[in-house]
Order: C-alpha cells, then sequence, then structure tokens
C-alpha cells in the first residue's frame, strides 16, 4: 500500500482526491488548516487509512512515515479568498511549497504542484496550450495569486532540476462540483445558489466573457493520471468545451428548472476575456480527456451537493 501526502485535502478539490486515492487502496494523510476548507468535506470519509492533520503548510512540515506521492493543493483559490488573505497566498505559494518540495525531496516522493490556468493571465493566444508564457498583471487584484502559482512552478522545476526531485505540474481550468462554498464567488456556486432561490443571476458585464468548466470527476481522473505518469513538464487539465458566461447562466437555469431572470453587473478588475485549455498534452501522454458534459455535470452537482448546501443554508 503506498502513501500520498495531500495538502488542502480538507478543501472542494482536494476531498474529492481524498476520496478517489482511499477507493484505489493508497493511505492518505490529509494536511489542512481549514482556512478555506472545512471538516465537513471529509467528515463522511471513514476509510481506515485516511487521516487528517491540522497544519498549516507554511510553517515547516514534519511527517515520520515513508511518503510515496505528494499533491500539493493548499491555496486559496477563489477571487473572493485570494483578495481576502493576500500575504497568506503568496505565503502559501512559496513557503508552503519550498516546505512539501521538501517533504517529497527526503522521503523520495513524486511531488505534483496543483498550478492553475491563471498563471496564463489574460491570455493573448486562445486557447491556451502549455508554452504560452502568460500575459500576467503582476501589481493587480489577481497578482497575488496569479504571481504565487508563477513562483511555486518555477521553484517545482528548481528542485527538479538541481535537486533531482520527481515533480509534475497541472495547470487546473475552472472546475466544478459538490462542496464548492456557495459563497466563494466563483460563476457556477453563485449562478447555482441564485438559480435556486429563484433569485436572478448576477452576469459580469455583458455576459460574453468565455470560460471552460471541468467535472470534479473528471479532473480527480487527470490529476491521478498525471501522477502516475512520468511527466515534468506542466500539463492543462480543464474541459475545452467554451462557453459565454451568459450561455452558462441560461444552462444552470434549464438544469435547475429556475424561474430566475439574468442582470448584468460590472466587470471585476483583470477579469480574463477567455479562457480554454488547449488539453492536446494531456490526451498525447496521459491518454485523458474530460468525459462529463456541462448539463450533466450540473445536474450531478446539484444531484450530489444538494439544495440546502448549494443555497448556503446550511454553511
Ligand atoms: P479550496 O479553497 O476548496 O481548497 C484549498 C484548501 O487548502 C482548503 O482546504 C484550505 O483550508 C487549504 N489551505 C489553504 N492554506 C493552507 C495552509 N497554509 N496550510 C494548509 N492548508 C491550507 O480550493 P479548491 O478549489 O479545492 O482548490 C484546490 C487547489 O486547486 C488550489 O491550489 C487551487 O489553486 C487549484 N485550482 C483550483 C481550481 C478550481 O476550479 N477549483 C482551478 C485552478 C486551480
Amino acid at each position: 500500500m503506498s502513501t500520498c501526502v495531500v495538502t488542502g485535502g480538507a478543501g472542494f478539490l482536494g476531498s474529492h482526491l481524498c476520496e478517489r486515492l482511499l477507493a484505489q487502496g493508497h493511505r492518505v494523510i490529509c494536511l489542512d488548516n481549514l482556512d478555506t476548507g472545512s471538516l465537513r468535506n471529509i467528515e463522511h470519509i471513514r476509510a481506515g487509512g485516511f487521516e487528517f492533520r491540522n497544519v498549516d503548510i507554511t510553517e515547516p512540515v514534519e511527517i515520520e512515515e515513508q511518503v510515496d506521492f505528494v499533491y500539493h493543493l493548499a491555496s486559496p483559490a477563489s477571487p473572493i479568498d485570494y483578495a481576502r488573505l493576500p500575504l497568506h497566498t503568496l505565503k502559501v505559494g512559496s513557503y508552503g511549497t519550498h516546505h512539501m518540495l521538501g517533504v517529497a525531496k527526503f522521503k523520495r516522493a513524486r511531488f505534483l504542484l496543483a498550478s492553475t490556468s491563471e498563471v496564463y493571465g489574460d491570455p493573448q493566444i486562445h486557447p491556451q496550450p502549455e508554452n504560452y508564457w502568460g500575459h500576467v498583471n503582476p501589481i493587480g487584484p489577481r497578482g497575488v495569486y496569479d504571481e504565487a502559482k508563477r513562483y511555486a512552478e518555477a521553484l517545482t522545476m528548481a528542485y527538479h532540476r538541481q535537486q533531482g526531485v520527481d515533480t509534475a505540474i497541472v495547470r487546473i481550468f475552472n472546475t466544478y462540483g459538490s462542496r464548492m462554498r456557495a459563497h466563494d464567488g466563483r460563476a457556477i456556486p453563485t449562478f447555482l445558489r441564485q438559480a435556486l432561490q429563484n433569485r436572478p443571476l448576477t452576469v459580469f458585464g455583458d455576459g460574453s466573457q468565455t470560460r471552460s468548466f471541468c467535472y470534479v470527476d473528471d479532473l480527480v481522473n487527470g490529476l491521478v493520471a498525471l501522477m502516475e505518469s512520468d511527466a515534468h513538464q506542466p500539463v492543462n487539465i480543464g474541459n475545452p468545451d467554451e462557453y459565454t458566461l451568459q450561455q452558462l447562466a441560461e444552462t444552470v437555469i434549464e438544469v435547475s428548472g429556475s424561474k430566475s431572470e439574468i442582470v448584468y453587473e460590472a466587470l471585476p478588475t483583470d477579469d480574463p476575456q477567455v479562457r480554454q485549455p488547449d488539453i492536446s498534452r494531456a490526451r498525447e501522454i496521459l491518454g485523458w480527456e474530460p468525459e462529463v458534459s456541462l448539463a450533466d455535470g450540473l445536474a450531478r452537482t446539484i444531484e450530489t451537493a444538494g439544495r440546502e448546501r448549494l443555497t448556503g443554508e446550511t454553511d
């Protein structure tokens, strides 16, 4: 049985990843300080091989056990969170990533960094392949997140090249599913909350900006496939089906059977106009591609998360 460390394992993506790894027979040590995650996301996990440790990874991390895989997901991830925690976001990307790469180095474990499509900033080419270096505003409100992730990528490659650590980098594009927080400010949980309450859906700008949305099960398949590969270069994982925010709002209304209308609000600063992954590399080296359509994934999210959690009534 191999042992996986999952940082951020009590968060949205991390908790789904922990479940998958346990189902595959791994032992899982979940490190989380519950900044944006919650014990509620992991309270149903009863497998004997699972252990939660309340740890802030910006402080040095000590793990006694042998470790085979380090999945490094800890970081504030929604714009609301990193606006509230700007210094912490930079520290998690820098000190936190140093500490976890140190664990991987001394345990001779394979390390996977959860990076983001935000490293491409407001992209000048479309869709975005991994060899695009990005167009990021380092001093704008999103800079703390985007630059923390860019630094974390540079650090990961330095540990690989200089210290021989076995590393992988995944650039995650927008992902959704159960356990997103109803008030985390991201488009899908916001629209679902509003639709299920029959309140107006608030689209920023004129709704013509595009995004691509990956269902969480597809994303977890991609993370595990990348960890099990021997790739070291960044790999985009996301769903290339591209929707305008207007189309997303209409799909949420349709799938949820809502009576809501759509209203329009001012665009946030540095909101990217387009976002779509080029997943040729993931297809080629991992044989991975998403399987769940947007309408199907939204229906599954409503079914698995439940109305109360999606409307924030039980937050
Ligand atoms: P999340 O906020 O639900 O999970 C992040 C977890 O990290 C939380 O449980 C939080 O408590 C934990 N954490 C934060 N700081 C910590 C610290 N110092 N020590 C220990 N734990 C800490 O967010 P998520 O959506 O699950 O994102 C997980 C990862 O995936 C993040 O690194 C994020 O940047 C990346 N990502 C997510 C998306 C997406 O669409 N969800 C897209 C791109 C990248």
